[in-house]
């Protein structure tokens, strides 16, 4: 084995190990996307999603109306309302970072914020 022939292993080596960090650093991104509900301007409740925890169900019941909030892995959505329009529920599933539904007349915003813009930003380079 040559001088060279070592170098190029430690090489490959090294870049298998990089390759994995990144793997790592995907997922882990990932993992930080949150669900933010806000009451009336106010922050109600933060959840983090893409964890362990399973499918959840949150109901925000204000003095203006309730929302039933459903959560399914990484996406979001408001699932019934009891408001007129039902515009939050038309909007449907969110699924990415910064995406948000919006109830009026309740009062009520869900919100996606974190990672995944991350996500975007590595995978278009
Ligand atoms: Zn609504």
């Amino acid at each position: 084995m040559t001088k060279w022939d070592k170098i190029l292993i430690i090489m490959v080596i090294c870049s298998s190990v990089l390759g994995m960090f990144y793997v790592k650093s995907i997922s882990t991104n990932k993992a930080n996307l949150y669900l933010a509900i806000e009451v009336d301007g106010k922050p109600y409740k933060t959840i983090s999603l893409g964890g362990a925890q399973a499918n959840q169900i949150i109901t925000v019941e204000t003095a203006a109306g309730r929302n039933v909030i459903e959560v399914e892995g990484n996406r979001v959505r408001i699932k019934e309302a009891d408001c007129k329009d039902q515009l939050c529920v038309k909007m449907g599933w969110l699924s990415r970072s910064n995406q948000i539904s919006v109830c009026l007349p309740n009062r009520v915003s869900v919100k996606l914020i974190g990672g995944e813009t991350n996500d975007i930003d590595i995978i278009s380079y």
